[in-house]
């Protein structure tokens, strides 16, 4: 845990008290601040004092008397309108932070010295992987590497701070519009696309908090931005204008002039002087597709800018084991590979997964996004055959209707067996089972994390009555 000292002996209000707002209050507390910690769930409540947090209704309290709201990133800070507490803390002037902020200032007040490296990590879509991978690149590097922030542990539970050590944070939109301090010396910015806008008041409050992630930035720090999409490649160039030396563009589409390409799968580095082949990005079991070459390069681009040699990375992208339910190989039986992709629960993540395979026995389905699979049909030559799961299972018919085959087939384990009997009997080299819902799990399942691991039981049922052999 890092103890935050700021607000020794003062009051502090915690307010959402999930897994962040949790950490949050116990690091006040650690740091002897007086914590008035509430939620306005019952049993969130229960559980927060089950775990030793000392909870009192700030709805009924003097707000004059606390130092700071410590606000859980859950809860709507601006938009689409400011939570009723915001409004009350924001009424007597009591700062509104979050566990990011408080982290940044903990750095702060450390000596020079005494402080640790930060690689902050943003962008719309594949924020965990690159955090991941960058995290494994240092640790293969021989670097003490900590991984955190909105994967994995939460930035305030992490080992207390070390000046030798690198966190290594991923920042979503949320967090990052509740951070004032936080100084990276190395930001990454991804790409951005259209996503929570409600949360942000639209694009513009989106594009807004993205770019939060370059605040404090000093000479000599560096800004690593994906040139994919044109939002990012506009905040790129007005801050190249600004600082230039510090912008490190990189791009899966184009094997750019200056910066780091994954284009074609083949990693090239371009930062300075002449141009570098590092390696070939195919042959790394994890990360396939071009969406994925595009998260290999901007994790090399920081990894660099840290000073770590060229070929050490590309050792490590190689040996990089994946994330759980992003394009995760978790099987294969008569040569049948399955692949569990559960994370895509939206239009846009299930067309990353579908332009890294030529052809697909796909399985989709779930509770829709408002834009269903239509954004998919550029893609639907690439179905073999579609498996229908969950509510939306009508509605992604009539998209199919006359453009792909489809079976409504339901429930996760009838499509599973369904996609693998048609796979075997189609008789084709290596066919690929993927499970990628362009969904949200929650008409069936707890989470994705519940619906991949369903998934990868179900598989591994098959196996084990079949006799064959899944891998890892
Ligand atoms: P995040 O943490 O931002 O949600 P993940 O690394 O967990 O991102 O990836 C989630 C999904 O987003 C993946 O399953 C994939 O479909 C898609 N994705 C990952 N990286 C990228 C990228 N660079 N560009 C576009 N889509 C991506």
């Amino acid at each position: 845990m890092i103890p935050i000292r700021e607000y020794a002996g003062r009051d502090v209000a915690v307010f959402g008290l999930g897994r962040t707002g949790l950490s949050a209050a116990k690091a006040l507390m650690a740091g002897g601040a007086r914590v008035h910690a509430w939620d306005d769930s019952e049993a969130t409540r229960t559980a927060a004092e089950a775990a030793g947090v000392p909870l009192s209704d700030i709805n009924k309290r003097d707000w004059q008397t606390f130092a700071a709201l410590v606000l859980s990133p859950g809860v709507p800070y601006k938009f689409p309108q400011p939570h009723r507490i915001v409004r009350m803390a924001e009424m007597v002037g009591v700062p509104v932070v979050g566990d990011m902020e408080l982290f940044a200032r903990a750095v702060q007040a450390l000596p020079e010295r005494g402080r640790p490296k930060i690689v902050g990590i943003t962008g719309t879509n594949g924020k965990s992987t690159v955090t991941a991978l960058i995290g494994h690149i240092l640790t293969e590097a021989g670097r003490d590497a900590r991984v955190g922030g909105n994967i994995g542990t939460g930035v305030l539970d992490m080992a207390a701070l070390h000046a030798n050590a690198t966190y290594v944070l991923e920042l979503s939109s949320y967090q990052l519009d509740l951070v004032k301090s936080l100084r990276c010396d190395v930001a990454l910015l991804l790409n951005i696309s259209r996503d929570h806008l409600d949360r942000h008041g639209g694009m513009e409050g989106y594009i807004e908090a993205k770019k939060r992630i370059f605040l404090n930035q000093q000479p000599g720090d560096k800004a690593v931005i994906g040139f994919d999409d044109r939002i990012c490649q506009g905040i790129a160039m007005s801050l190249a204008a600004q600082r230039p030396g510090d912008v490190i563009e990189v791009s899966s589409d184009f094997v750019l002039g200056k910066g780091v390409s994954g284009a074609a799968g083949r990693l090239t580095d371009h930062i300075a002087g002449p141009t570098i082949t590092v390696g070939d990005l195919r042959q790394a079991p994890a990360l396939p597709g071009s969406h994925n070459w595009q998260n290999a390069a901007a994790a090399y681009a920081a990894c660099r800018a840290l000073g770590v040699d060229s070929a050490v990375i590309m050792q490590a992208i190689l040996s990089f084991p994946g994330l759980p339910h992003r394009l995760e190989h978790v099987g294969e039986i008569d040569g049948v590979r399955f692949i569990n992709d559960s994370k895509a629960t939206n239009a846009q993540a299930a067309e990353q997964a579908l332009k890294a395979y030529s052809r697909v026995y796909w399985i989709a389905g779930g509770r829709a996004k408002a834009e269903g699979i239509t954004p998919l049909e550029p893609f639907f030559d690439r179905i073999a055959k579609a498996y229908l799961i969950g509510e939306s299972l009508p509605a992604f018919a009539r998209s199919l209707e006359g453009r792909a085959a489809y079976a409504g087939c339901g429930s996760l384990e009838k499509a599973v067996r369904a996609a693998f009997d048609d796979a075997l009997a189609s008789g084709e080299q290596d066919p690929i089972v993927l499970l990628s819902p362009a969904c949200a799990s929650f008409d069936q399942f707890r989470d994705f994390e519940a619906r991949g691991d369903a998934f990868k039981s179900l598989v591994a049922e098959m196996t084990g009555s079949g006799g064959l052999q899944a891998s890892a």
